[in-house]
């Protein structure tokens, strides 16, 4: 049986050029390019100068003006963990020296728990913590993020498109609403790269989290971007590798893979919208025209304001995991949301947000295409759908 994968949101198979990329990297012996890019030797250097090139291509790539604005962690929770908290911290410093005092931060309460799970953290390092209000779709507008501001708001983070169901949010404005305030802007931009157009300049963002894995790249390989004189307070401490702002020895097989797959998911962006939208579509007519299901989200054909990729419904009726296992051994894997929740018995605290009832939300389906998703996939996927939910 073939299988068939349905949950690129969750995490994508290697793309061929990140494959090729790392392949290198991976072979064993003196004689393979496995130097600590931090050391003075010639092994060193060949590390080093690899790291410099996909630190210049992924700048690019994201469209930055630097390359030096590019950080790479462990991925996008821990950006996203060190956005949250680093800037706060360097902010709130900032206005100290200029005799101003207070720490509130602003987030949605649809961000992935990688952003969510830092209003705890903020809390205790002293910052307060607020939310601004998202409609049924989940989407945070620039006047409920106005609505949310305050004089003493030093940092907002608002997520570019909702892993969940979709939903793409107004980055510009909502960044140039936090600017107005004198606040800085960090962006979790991890479904959004490869899938909407996103450039970190032309959206006026201060930070933006990627992961590689979510775009055909090595897992545990992510990007901070860090606009130039962004106050920053490092959250990982030590050697002082990444310019002081991320200390540890970068793992310059994952990086090498990262650029490849970024480069390539940027390039492939439009193509890979336009396909994938029709499909998206296409399955949100199939399933909603049975009784027992729902589209998560209101979306209409050709609905740029929600992501080409992720196609989510409930299924009234039937618990998400009952109905995931039963499409496994179908050999489908589709999702019930957050692959990070998925153990959970708890509905998505997304739809929650959306107001969506808990009996609806307890039978979310998420299917989400990538770059190896075919036409066909879809067919297999409906007519296994139709055997679990009759
Ligand atoms: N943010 C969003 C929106 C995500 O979808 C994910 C992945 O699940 C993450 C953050 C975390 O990324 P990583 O797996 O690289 O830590």
């Amino acid at each position: 049986m073939d299988r068939i994968y349905l949950d690129n949101a969750a995490t994508t198979p290697l793309s061929a050029c990140a494959a090729q990329a790392m392949a290198p990297y991976m072979q064993a012996g003196v004689q393979a390019p496995f130097g600590n890019a931090n050391s003075l030797h010639g092994v060193g250097r060949e590390a080093f100068s690899a790291l410099e090139d996909a630190r210049m291509r992924v700048s690019r790539a994201l469209g930055a003006s630097r390359p030096d604005e590019v950080v790479f962690t462990s991925g996008a929770t821990e950006a996203d963990n060190a956005a949250l908290l680093g800037m706060a911290l360097g902010q709130r410093e900032r206005r100290r020296l200029k005799g101003r005092t207070g720490g509130h931060v602003v987030m949605s309460r649809v961000e992935h728990d990688a952003v969510l799970h830092c209003a705890a953290a903020l809390k205790r390092l002293g910052f307060e913590v607020s939310f601004a209000e998202n409609d049924a779709a989940g989407r945070v507008s620039p006047e409920a993020l106005e609505a949310a501001m305050r004089d003493d708001t030093l940092l907002v983070s608002i997520m570019a498109v909702n892993n969940e169901v979709g939903t793409v949010m107004d980055t510009a404005a909502l960044a140039a609403v936090a600017h107005k305030h004198d606040a800085l802007f960090h962006v979790d931009a991890v479904q959004a790269l490869g899938k909407i157009a996103f450039d970190v300049r032309a959206l006026g963002v201060d930070a933006a989290s990627f992961s590689a894995h979510k775009v055909g790249g090595p897992k545990g390989v992510g990007v901070l971007y860090l606009k130039t004189r962004t106050p920053f307070e490092p959250l990982l401490v030590g050697g002082g590798q990444e310019r002081g702002l991320r200390s540890g020895t970068q793992n310059v097989a994952g990086i090498v893979g990262c650029a490849a797959a970024i480069e390539h998911a940027v390039r492939e962006q439009a193509a890979f919208a336009q396909r994938t939208r029709a499909w998206r579509d296409e399955l949100y007519e199939r399933l909603c025209a049975h009784p027992s299901v729902h589209a998560a989200v209101e979306v209409a054909r050709g609905d740029e304001s929600f992501a080409p990729h992720i196609a989510s419904v409930c299924v009234r009726g039937m618990e998400s995991q009952t109905a995931i296992l039963q499409l496994d051994m179908r050999g489908i894997c589709v999702s019930g949301g957050s692959a990070c929740s998925s153990n959970s018995l708890d509905p998505s605290h997304v739809l929650a947000a959306m107001g969506v009832p808990r009996n609806l939300a307890q039978g979310l389906l998420r299917v989400s295409f990538g770059e190896y998703t075919e036409r066909a996939h879809i067919d297999a996927f409906i007519s296994a759908f139709e055997e679990v939910v009759s």
